[in-house]
């Protein structure tokens, strides 16, 4: 794999002396300091490097050398599932009733409801007095939901990729849904300033119910990581220098500014060889982010122009979306032959006002978190947790990895055999 999967910015495929020719990377963040002419030239394959998240503003170090050793000798059985189609306990099956004495609707695409455990209530309540400015707190409001992908217990996102089943007939409805969502809960709750909608999959996720769900979290307040990356995207937007052509690469949003995430996708698409992309189709491209920090990470990204938010999509793209989705699980579950565990989320405008949210681009983040097979899992510990994060698979290495994945589920291929 060594110097395979490098971008083409003046990276030397091979340095026998290590004397290849020089880096040419223009708009390198990194400052490696010296420029002795006695020191290796940089590869990204071999040498410790961090790397920069200009959504979140934060550093990942890599330590590409780590992963020398061969994948071979690591691969298990395929996981194949036993779980029946319907199942009699299951708190999502259709017609079952919940231990709340609900009972959930005879269902056959997809079935949303309010979740009867939710971390948020939707009652205002006083701010606590006499705060002490070391012990700061803020009520929070909102309301959860539940949304059962698909009525049948034993499937994933990943196998409504493949006959019988289709992304356009089996995930369009749940995009669909989270539109509903989006627009429906704001509107019966005014408070509400942010949607967090989301999918815990896998008991390695802490996800207890194997039956196809997700969830959605409303707020009265935009939470952490999409108000970091909004105030990311803003920042990008109006720097002057991402007005520099060789910067923003003449991608501009629909207010003709810079776009971060437009450019990276154009970037992304145009770099040769395109490293780091997993798959891409007329609207949408996958890749595993430069900057990842989980091994199997996945950034999915509108390529040619800003959604701000899954309401301001068009037919096309909503089927766009639906296969893009469809051909990422698969290929993930097809990576270690797994149901492969992982939380993915919708980043997109905050559904308060019209100006908040300007700049936002819709997205998709999924953070997997299995590193060498279906039972070896990464943990973020010891320097991770006391530092910063830290990985050993490159983003390019883990995005051939997954590219080089079917796009048929491995459980239809087995069956057939
Ligand atoms: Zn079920
Ligand atoms: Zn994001």
């Amino acid at each position: 794999m060594n110097g395979a999967s490098i971008n083409g910015i003046g990276h030397a495929e091979d340095r026998p002396d290590g004397q290849a020719n020089g880096i040419t990377n223009g708009f390198s963040q990194a400052s490696s300091g010296s420029s002795h002419d006695d020191l290796p030239e940089f590869d990204a394959t071999e040498h410790p490097h961090r790397r920069y998240n200009p959504l979140t503003r934060s550093w990942v170090l890599c330590s590409p050398h780590r992963t020398k050793r061969p994948w071979q000798g690591q691969e298990e059985a395929p996981q194949t599932t036993s779980l029946p189609p319907y199942d009699p306990k299951c708190y999502l099956c259709p017609n079952n009733t919940r231990a709340t004495g609900q009972k959930n609707d005879d269902y056959s695409s997809t079935f949303f409801f309010e979740n009867d455990y939710a971390a948020l209530r939707p009652q205002a309540v006083a701010e606590e007095k006499n705060q002490h400015p070391l012990l700061q707190s803020h009520p929070a409001r909102g309301r959860c939901y539940v949304i059962c992908f698909n009525p049948q217990h034993n499937l994933t996102l990943a196998q409504l990729s493949t006959p019988p089943f289709s992304p356009d007939e089996h995930i369009v409805p749940i995009i669909r849904s989270w539109q509903k969502i989006y627009k429906q809960i704001p509107a019966e709750n005014p408070f509400v300033k942010y949607i967090q909608i989301f999918e815990n999959k896998g008991s390695a996720m802490g996800c207890s119910n194997p039956h196809p769900h997700g969830q959605v979290w409303s707020l009265d307040y935009v939470p952490e990581e999409p108000s970091k990356e909004l105030a990311s995207l803003e920042a990008w937007s109006n720097d002057p220098i991402n007005q520099d052509p060789k910067v923003n690469l003449g991608v501009v949003d629909d207010h003709g500014r810079p776009s971060m995430l437009l450019t990276l996708a154009k970037l992304e698409l145009t770099t040769p060889g395109q490293p780091r992309v997993i798959t891409s189709n007329e609207h949408f491209v996958a890749i595993v982010p430069y900057w990842a920090v989980w091994p199997f990470e996945v950034l999915l990204l509108p390529s040619q122009r800003q959604i701000r938010n899954i309401l301001q999509m068009t037919e096309s793209e909503v089927v766009s979306l639906a296969r893009i989705l469809a051909t990422i699980t698969c290929k993930l579950d097809n990576v270690f032959k797994c149901s492969f565990p992982y939380s993915m989320g919708i980043h997109q405008q905050p559904t308060s006002g019209k100006e908040d949210g300007e700049f936002a681009q819709f997205h998709v983040h999924f953070y997997p978190p299995l590193l060498r097979s279906a039972s070896v899992r990464k943990f973020l510990v010891g320097f991770e947790m006391m530092a910063e994060p830290q990985r050993d698979l490159t983003a390019e290495q883990a995005a051939k990895r997954i590219r080089d994945c079917e796009d048929r589920h491995y459980l239809t291929t087995m069956q057939q055999q």
